[in-house]
């Protein structure tokens, strides 16, 4: 397959494929779900990633800052969204205004939330409590002040407390039982003091789909919507999921080369035979990650290819030995391994990180194409 005449490189998005995973992961956890698309929809595209999963039935949108959660509203999103991060000393006065739902961790920041109200309107918040990742979050110490203060201005009209929420550290089953044990002891204290919310979540995809005593009615999903896994053990296909995104770019240049030629800077490859090169036109420019230059894999025509010598700013090379490559011919470094692409976790394998981070990083260089 080829690409579009004209386009170097692109990202194929399958918003078909958030939706389906969003129904998929409603049923499995039969629970509500925040649908998690800060940082660009992880690089899928905020605005179609909120678009696709409201479709598949999220109820709710996450994002982490105020201005990711204004840029949803602006483009058009209507839906309930929240935000958790927050610039210290922020006025909380415009997201009010949008609507937008706050993630409060501290007594400075319910404060701050209440005096963004306006005489009828209060602003809704999710109070989260701090269960152990050693982030952020009202420390145990100061979850009864807050809370009674949280009860207090929800009595006088200031603040609707829409939820109660933490985060998990991933670490160990036991170390995430015990956070949601500290979870649920934050949840009694609410009640002792009055704040019955309509929402409490603390699984993200690892806890949502591994351990059900984290749902709660409601789970804050990111990765797995996107259709990567959260484990290292399981692919995205051993949990009914599909990746969304596709990365390829169009074969450059091709090129037949003598056995001993060096490939690239530094000549960490050179070729043992004759063999034929093919240039791809994507680097770390495009967040392909340099470290992957040993690893990694690219599949054209119909083939998987390892990459030969360093990954440079804008392209890399593949030795494809003897087969038939042309130059135009799409060079896939990432996709739907049920359809015969590489795995995205092939890449963040050979640059030693998670699936997270490679989608994530895909730059704005790339364009975004849903299909
Ligand atoms: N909730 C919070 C507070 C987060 O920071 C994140 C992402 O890191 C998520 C939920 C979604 O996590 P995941 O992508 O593992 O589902």
């Amino acid at each position: 397959s080829r690409l579009p005449a004209g386009v170097l490189r692109e990202a194929l998005i399958d918003t078909t494929a958030i939706t389906e995973n969003v129904r998929h992961l409603r049923r499995l956890t039969d629970s509500q779900v925040i649908a998690v698309v800060k940082a660009d929809g992880y690089g899928h595209g905020a605005v179609r990633s909120a678009v696709a999963a409201l479709a598949g039935g999220a109820s709710r949108i996450g994002v982490s800052d105020i201005t990711e959660a204004l840029a949803l509203r602006a483009a058009g999103i209507d839906a309930p969204i929240f935000a958790w991060l927050h610039a210290p000393g922020a006025s909380f006065v415009e997201a009010a205004a949008q609507r937008i739902e706050l993630g409060i961790s501290s007594m400075a920041q319910l404060q701050a939330a209440a005096d963004a109200a306006s005489p009828d309107v209060p602003v809704g918040v999710h109070l989260k409590a701090e269960t152990g990742l050693g982030r952020n979050g009202i420390a145990p110490a100061e979850l009864p002040a807050v809370f009674a203060e949280a009860a207090r201005l929800e009595r006088i009209g200031r603040l609707r407390v829409i939820g109660i929420f933490s985060h998990l550290s991933n670490t160990t089953v036991d170390d995430d039982r015990a956070a949601v044990a500290r979870f649920r002891e934050a949840l009694a204290l609410a009640a002792s003091v009055g704040l019955e919310p309509e929402l409490r979540h603390i699984a993200a995809s690892h806890a949502a789909i591994d351990l059900p005593e984290a749902r709660f009615g409601c789970v804050r999903l990111g990765l797995a919507i996107y259709g990567l896994s959260p484990f290292a053990d399981r692919t995205s296909a051993d949990l009914g999921l599909h990746p969304a995104m596709t990365l390829r770019g169009a074969v450059a240049a091709v090129r037949r080369v003598p056995a001993g030629q060096g490939v690239s800077y530094g000549y960490l490859h050179r070729a043992e035979t004759e063999t034929t090169l093919a240039l791809v036109p994507l680097g770390y420019a495009d967040g392909v990650p340099r470290a992957a230059s040993s690893g990694a894999a690219v599949r054209i025509a119909g083939e998987t290819f390892p990459v030969a010598g360093r990954i440079a700013m804008d392209q890399f090379v593949v030795d494809v030995g003897d087969h038939e490559v042309a130059v135009g011919d799409a060079a896939v470094l990432f996709g739907d391994p049920t359809l015969g692409d590489p795995a995205v976790e092939v890449w963040a394998d050979a640059a030693d990180t998670v699936n997270y981070e490679v989608v994530t990083r895909i730059g704005p260089r790339v364009p975004r194409r849903e299909v």
